[in-house]
């Protein structure tokens, strides 16, 4: 046994930095190789079915049967030359990571032969079984059938040998399966009610853009401490492990150099990332020893959804190629920090204007001023939703303990904006939005820089951050699809610009003039959203916490009762006038949700029960059995005096007695507790349950944190946390 661990701790310290072979050529060379972008449909098309197509992407136009043929034909071409033999369905269900089904090109021809085919039905169509996806019982295994659907906003790709088509997943009856669908439609939402209120601003604007901008954290483990780790495997995080000596307290490993193993790790992945026309941006290490980033150029949040969903894929499998194993849970280790994705939010317009950086004169700065409080008002209204929207078995252990975020959705503006608020509210309506610096200071006068220099001026304890240009959305976790936070955000500010653009058009009627009209609109919302939500102090607080109840904010920590959001009377509001979800798929969606949690919870109680019974109390007893042969020798050999000579022996027997009674008797309170659980029909009421067992999972591995620190270093079963973190 010990003999086993020491090989493996070895052999880790021996990998050598694996070779990356670097395509020939410039990055922007070979940018977007295996993507069918523009350029492709230019190629591979011709021209009336790439103008058909373009329509499609840009306008939302229909798409026919013989366009979908001509683009199908196209993309054969491109693909064989790329030796894809396969195609599939690239979706999203309601689980962790994508699904896809590979079916190959090839048919009889007819001739005895075979043939590579591909048509427009095959590219726009598949029927997966839904019964086999999460679905919250929308879908009896009886009328099974899911659909398939392209989604010709995203580009489809080649991965291996596979032609990916992206596509959204609905069921039989029109219900989305998927995080896809609900996210395109809050997409078209706030497009419909931002570009209302630019046209006034800027007749010319013709669409509104939903910006994301992800920061992908995550924490890189040796593959073979991983597979010695039967928690890591299966749930993803280690259920059990000492703190290690040092960790993180020397604040070393952040921004530092990056290990060898990891940079060619790192560039193996942006090649893969740059040939999917992935633009990936920023690399470095995080906080926590082993743990790293990843973050690319922001784009158009649905495109950059995807993306972040290809290249999490894509690290998966490239690190196997590097001896290392990603994990994406939010905790993976106790004790140091987890791994969250920050989303950078904005709307933008296809003239180019960011809506939420300052503008070029006082009624571009309107215009900014409109969004900004806007979006703030609609994080206000809906912060319960917003943190149901992130929350998950997984991102609770962030939630609320005592690391970025609270587990309560409140929003910080930093001084500037915070003071060019407070200035709006004292000074008349009429009163410019000028930049600062550029007429000189005057009393009553309200200025805002032009680009907001002091971005350090920052609260990394804030969940939802304005950050110069954008938002930044720090609850999301590391694992999580980024569409669900984006879908509640982006309906969440559709919904509340229409509100203002009513009271705007209200006022306008009545004869106020435009910027008389917006001011006197903002006002009351200003002045609500500074009693409210922004908070620009420290989060983690117990005075914030009473606070933050005083102003009405949700202070929920239990993550099956944050569920509960999606269907209150004001969420069904939300959600069905915007046409993004039904009330049945938000019931079906929590049902998935508290299953999903239960099952999460349950395979955990599971692997720490076993753990602790097959490998730990094992172990324990094993070195105490060693200890007793001392005792028993002492004794031979030193008589009346051995109790002396062996007392350290005899004090370790006993603590090893007491922690494996312990151990043994929380297991079984624990086992006990899942049998109860189990027995609950209602999906909600056993995620309650189920919540209780997650909270019991802590002190049980604080008893084997304990045994950890006792029983012989070689007898000790599992890596410990000073390999897994170390070794890189
Ligand atoms: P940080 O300093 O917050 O860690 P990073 O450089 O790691 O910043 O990531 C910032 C992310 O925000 C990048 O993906 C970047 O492209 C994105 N971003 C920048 N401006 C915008 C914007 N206006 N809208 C959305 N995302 C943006
Ligand atoms: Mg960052």
């Amino acid at each position: 046994m010990s003999k086993l661990r020491f090989d493996v701790v070895q052999d880790a310290f021996k990998k050598k930095a694996v070779v990356v072979e670097a395509p020939e050529g410039k990055i922007s060379d070979y940018f977007g190789e295996l993507v069918f972008n523009r350029d492709k449909m230019h190629k591979y098309l011709d021209a009336k079915t790439f103008n058909a197509l373009v329509n499609c992407i840009d306008n939302g136009a229909h798409l026919d049967r013989q366009t979908a043929d001509g683009v199908a034909a196209g993309m054969k071409t491109w693909a064989l030359e790329h030796g894809v033999t396969h195609i599939t369905h690239w979706f999203q269900p309601l689980t962790d990571g994508t699904a896809e089904k590979h079916d190959s090109f090839m048919e009889y021809d007819g001739k005895g032969g075979m043939i590579e085919t591909f048509d427009g039905k095959a590219l726009v169509q598949q029927e997966p079984d839904a019964s086999s996806f999460p679905n919250g019982g929308i879908r009896a295994t009886f009328e099974a059938r899911g659909y398939t659907a392209w989604d010709p906003t995203s580009p489809v790709f080649i991965q291996d040998d596979t032609l990916c088509i992206p596509t959204v997943f609905i069921s039989y009856t029109g219900e989305a399966l998927d995080y896809k669908t609900p996210l395109k439609k809050a997409l078209k939402a706030v497009n419909d009610a931002a570009l209302p209120i630019c046209r006034m601003f800027d007749p010319k604007v013709n669409k509104v853009i939903s910006y994301l901008g992800w920061e992908q954290e995550y924490f890189l483990v040796d593959e073979d401490l991983y597979a010695a780790r039967p928690d890591l495997m299966l749930t993803g995080r280690t259920l059990m492990g000492h703190a290690s000596s040092k960790n993180q307290q020397l604040d070393d490993h952040y921004f530092g150099a990056i290990p060898s193993r990891v940079a060619a790790f790192m560039r193996d992945i942006e090649i893969a990332g740059y040939k999917l026309g992935i633009p990936l941006k920023t690399r470095h290490n995080e906080v926590a020893p082993n743990q790293f980033e990843l973050a690319p150029i922001y784009g158009e949040t649905n495109l950059s959804n995807d993306q972040n969903q290809q290249i999490m894929n894509t690290m998966n499998y490239i690190a196997r190629k590097h001896g290392f194993v990603v994990l994406f849970h939010e905790k993976p280790f106790d004790g140091i920090n987890g791994s969250g994705k920050h989303n950078n939010w904005s709307l933008g317009t296809d003239t180019g204007t960011l809506l939420l950086a300052p503008g070029k004169d006082a009624m571009g700065n309107l215009q900014f001023v409109t969004f900004f409080v806007n979006v703030l008002a609609a994080v206000q209204k809906h912060n319960d939703l917003l943190k149901a929207s992130i929350a998950s078995a997984t991102n609770a252990h962030r939630l609320g303990a005592n690391e970025a975020p609270p587990a309560i959705v409140s929003a910080f503006l930093g001084n500037t904006m915070t003071a060019v608020l407070r200035k709006l509210l004292e000074v008349p309506s009429d009163t410019p939005i000028e930049i600062a610096g550029k007429k000189g200071k005057s009393l009553g006068l309200v200025e805002i820089p032009e680009i907001f220099v002091d971005n350090t001026d920052r609260n990394r304890t804030s969940p939802f951050a304005f950050t110069g240009n954008r938002f930044e959305f720090r609850a999301v976790g590391s694992s999580a699809n980024c569409a669900g936070a984006m879908t509640t955000l982006n309906a969440a500010v559709a919904e509340q610009l229409i509100a203002f653009k009513k009271d705007v058009d209200k006022a306008m009627k009545a004869g106020k003039p435009m910027n008389i009209a917006f001011m006197d609109t903002l006002k009351p919302i200003i002045k609500s959203i500074i009693d409210v939500v922004c908070f620009d102090g420290n989060g983690y607080t117990d005075e914030w916490k009473k606070e933050a109840k005083k102003r009405g904010l949700d202070v929920e920590t239990n993550v099956p009762k944050m569920f509960k959001a999606f269907t209150t009377p004001k969420a069904i509001e939300l959600f069905t006038k915007l046409g993004v979800y039904s009330e049945k798929e938000l019931e079906a969606r929590n049902e998935v949700k508290w299953e999903t949690y239960t099952k999460k919870v349950q395979i955990e109680g599971r692997v720490i029960g076993r753990m602790a019974i097959n490998h730990i109390i094992p172990a324990a007893l094993a070195y105490q059995t060693k200890l007793l042969k001392n005792i028993t020798a002492m004794k031979e050999v030193f008589a009346d005096n051995y109790s002396a000579m062996a007392g350290v022996s005899m004090g370790l027997v006993t603590s090893i007695s007491e922690l494996v009674t312990d151990l043994r008797q929380q297991v079984d309170a624990m086992v006990e507790a899942r049998k109860k659980a189990n027995a609950i029909e209602d999906e909600y009421k056993k995620a309650l349950a189920y919540h209780e067992i997650a909270d019991s999972l802590f002190p049980l591995r604080k008893t084997i944190d304990k045994l950890e620190e006792v029983v012989d270093n070689d007898m000790w079963p599992l890596p410990k946390y000073r390999e897994l973190l170390f070794i890189n």
